[in-house]
């Protein structure tokens, strides 16, 4: 069964590290070893660096809108943000154009925000060498804390605008780096409390339809808001709200948004006369 909030999955995690207490709820639920549940996720993170690898900075999506980002972003000389998170915007942009242009990526907790997890894990994997073994359990500690925001709020951009997609996936990314370094349970649900509440409110407001613009981008946005809050974390600072009231207000200020700002296409950016103006080219170019 999905835990139910976060202070039950920081209990459960008394006796063992909190990535093995999501790991026992698998294999509790699924009926599955320890061993299987492992390898499940350990194929996912396979394909999640795979989402990576395979960037074709030549690809463009059938619309047109999405393509060779990530490519010119790594290919940039003297950023401001520095090598590193010039490294994680432009991962964001590559698996965010990859889901774009329908190749095969790790819906994270959604495929329009399947960007963020890799950004944030696979630049630090690569820069310290860390286990595969470490960064499966990331994924288990993303895991739990996303079944909390599913059950008890939504990862579905549909039913709680872009905050309930990008912010989900940024409070988990937020946790997961926080276990990479080696921080406490306590640590990871702050680090998550804040990247939720950073992005409280976020509407989901697809250009045409199509899961491009803004979602390409946002991916960044929701990566780079997930590093800076678990180094926030790390270095003691901590969320006002805990975690699970602020997965209880980020439900309530989903389920107060209009319908034309969840999904349908019909407010925010895909509203604006640019936004328009796409939808109407896309109609031509469908045959
Ligand atoms: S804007 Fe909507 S479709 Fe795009 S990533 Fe956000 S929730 Fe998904």
């Amino acid at each position: 069964m999905a835990f139910q909030s976060v202070e039950h999955l920081l209990s459960c995690s008394n006796q063992h590290p909190l990535w093995k207490a999501v790991v026992l709820d698998d294999c509790q639920d699924r009926d599955v070893t320890e061993q299987e549940s492992f390898s499940r996720m350990e194929t996912l993170w396979q394909a999640m660096v795979e989402s990576v690898d395979s960037y074709d900075p030549q690809r463009r999506s059938a619309s047109g809108l999405s393509g060779g980002q990530g490519a010119r972003m790594e290919g940039a000389e003297h950023t401001l943000c520095g090598d590193f998170m010039q490294q994680v915007i432009a991962t964001a942009l590559k698996v965010g154009e990859h889901n774009a242009c329908m190749g095969r990526i790790v819906a994270a907790p959604t495929a329009g925000a399947s960007g963020v997890m890799p950004a944030v894990l696979l630049p630090l994997w690569r820069r310290e060498g860390l286990s595969a073994h470490t960064m499966v359990e990331c994924l288990f500690v993303a895991a739990g804390f996303g079944q909390v925001i599913a059950t008890r709020a939504s990862i579905s951009g549909a039913e709680g605008g872009c905050q309930a997609e990008i912010g989900s996936a940024s409070g988990m990314a937020a946790a997961a780096l926080v276990h990479a370094r080696g921080g406490t349970g306590e640590q990871m649900a702050h680090a998550c409390a804040m990247a939720l509440q950073n992005v409280l409110g976020l509407v989901c407001d697809p250009v045409a339809g199509l899961v491009e613009v803004p979602c390409v981008k946002r991916n960044v946005m929701g990566a780079v808001n997930a590093m800076a809050c678990a180094d926030m974390a790390l270095a003691g600072i901590t969320a006002a709200i805990p975690c699970d009231q602020v997965i209880d207000a980020m439900a309530t200020v989903g389920r107060s948004l209009p319908s034309a700002l969840r999904e349908t296409g019909k407010g925010g950016l895909a509203a604006t006369p640019a936004g328009h103006a796409i939808a109407q080219q896309q109609t031509k170019l469908v045959p």
